[in-house]
């Protein structure tokens, strides 16, 4: 089993310096893109990540 840090990721926000955007490993422009494969494409992971952001908030739940 191995680990890979990112030299090009704010912590804290997942932010890629590199790519000025979210960090989506295997992204187009990524250091991973053609060395790594993924179990979800990286389109994919984009398209939820932009969900995500995009995503209405939460109704408060009540006790
Ligand atoms: S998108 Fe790739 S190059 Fe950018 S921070 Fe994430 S892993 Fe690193």
């Amino acid at each position: 089993m191995s680990s890979f840090s990112c030299p090009h990721l704010e912590l804290g926000r997942d932010f890629c310096l590199k790519l000025k955007t979210d960090c989506v490993p295997g992204r187009p422009g990524c250091v991973l893109q053609d060395n790594s494969g993924f179990l979800f494409s990286a389109e994919d992971r984009i398209r939820d990540r932009l969900s995500d952001k995009n995503e209405t908030p939460k109704k408060k739940e009540t006790k």
